[in-house]
């Protein structure tokens, strides 16, 4: 059995990976990076399979080229499809924005029509010879653990979150020889969730109360919908604008992979939803507005931030983590950003709350020990060696793969 890493390995970005297992080869995501510029994996051979973990761009960002340049069947669930789809469309429009090259044609995306092969939870499938099992991953709708037995079992994670969200029941361990695991909380835990829903809450309430208005910039597949979710319990005037207008939109029209989808139907019921520019102006009364992007690095969030940044009643509450270089870092770290050339100072309120999506260190070495495998492969991470330290004082074997690199594996 061999592991080919195309990218995505000691980095949060780009992944790839491709696993040969009885001379069939199997594409283990296929994503890109879209900052400044942007960056991709390397191209993978011939394939027999591609199996798509969830719709982040970082993992499924590049499956429109796979469809166009090396067609096979590609498994993924119906909500992961539409979001890929959605976001490849997404990424020519802003490639061209940018004066990057093209990353596919688009062309290439229709060619996913041909190429989706629809994904359900616990329903088996063969690939040449492989037994595949999905599994849910706990990390948005839809999102898949793939296992994949041939000589032996492989589990392919991607993005993982092994503890409930309002959002998202908590992935458990499927048994596997070779545990292929994202490590994006190496050295790092997450605070309680209740305790950052609670302090999220109070610091929204107290802009209210001061006169203000609460800008949240928020991802729009998965972040959106969890924040939204949250603030129904604060009972704020909520606008919602933005790419996560149309991602829920795609998860309301599937019911099954979320946790409590009646709870996601009341908290969207309170949410008003910003569709035009007299909406905007409307938002701009209310106590929230969540937002696109959720590292304010484009869409509608700058417009708000344009009416609010200098004035300290109101707030810029960031929702997940932000990449060294873009906005929403530099507002955390300085106060201050760039945008189209011009320096905005926010006088703002700016705070970081930690809705994460991924588990933490601990939880990683919780779930591994409940795989049981003989060897773990570290991905999706910037900072791996913390927990390659801790598995191997229990024992197991840890591969440390670098981009452009082939292992061979027992098993
Ligand atoms: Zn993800």
């Amino acid at each position: 059995m061999k592991l080919t890493f195309l990218g995505g390995v000691d980095e949060v970005g780009s992944l790839g990976i491709v696993l040969d297992m009885d001379g069939t080869k199997v594409l283990l995501d296929y994503g890109f990076s879209p900052h400044d510029p942007p960056k991709y994996p390397i191209q993978p051979p011939d394939l027999d399979a591609f199996v798509l973990s969830h719709g982040h761009l970082d993992h499924s960002g590049m499956s429109s080229w796979i469809a166009g340049r090396r067609p096979c069947p590609i498994y993924a669930t119906p909500p992961t499809q539409r979001v890929a789809e959605l976001l490849a469309r997404d990424s020519l429009k802003i490639a061209r924005q940018e004066g990057w090259k093209d990353p596919f044609i688009e062309e290439d995306i229709e060619g996913l029509e041909d190429a989706w092969q629809d994904v359900r939870f616990e329903r088996p499938f063969e690939v040449d010879g492989l037994d595949v099992l999905p599994v849910s991953a706990g990390h948005i709708p839809g999102s898949t653990m793939f296992s994949i037995q041939g000589e032996s079992t492989v589990l392919f994670t991607g993005d993982l979150n092994t503890n409930a969200t309002r959002l998202m029941k908590p992935a458990k361990p499927v048994p596997c020889d070779t545990l292929i695991v994202e490590s994006t909380y190496s050295g790092k835990e997450h605070a309680p969730r209740a305790e950052t829903e609670a302090e999220f809450i109070d610091a929204i309430d107290a802009v209210v109360e001061r006169g203000g208005v609460a800008v949240v910039p928020a991802f729009a597949v998965g972040r959106t919908q969890e924040v939204l979710m949250v603030l129904k319990r604060g009972g704020f005037e909520t606008w919602l604008d933005g790419m996560g207008r149309t991602v829920t939109e795609i998860y309301l029209e599937r019911p099954e992979f979320v946790r409590d989808f009646p709870a996601l139907e009341r908290a969207l019921e309170d949410v008003e939803v910003v569709r035009s520019p007299k909406g905007r102006e409307l938002a701009l009364k209310g106590d929230v507005i969540v937002t696109t992007s959720g590292m304010v690095e484009g869409g509608p969030v700058f417009q708000y931030l344009n009416k609010l940044e200098k004035d300290r009643r109101n707030a810029v509450f960031l929702t997940g983590y932000q990449v060294p270089g873009t906005g929403g870092r530099a507002i955390l770290d300085t106060k201050a950003y760039e945008a189209d050339g011009v320096r905005h100072e926010v006088e703002a309120e700016v705070r970081k709350f930690d809705f994460s999506a991924h588990l933490g260190h601990s939880d990683i070495l919780k779930f591994a020990k409940g795989c049981g495998p003989e060897q773990i492969a570290l991905i999706h991470g910037e900072n791996r060696e913390p927990l390659a330290e801790d598995l191997r004082k229990d024992g197991f074997k840890v591969i440390l793969g670098k981009r452009g690199e082939t292992v061979e594996l027992p098993g």
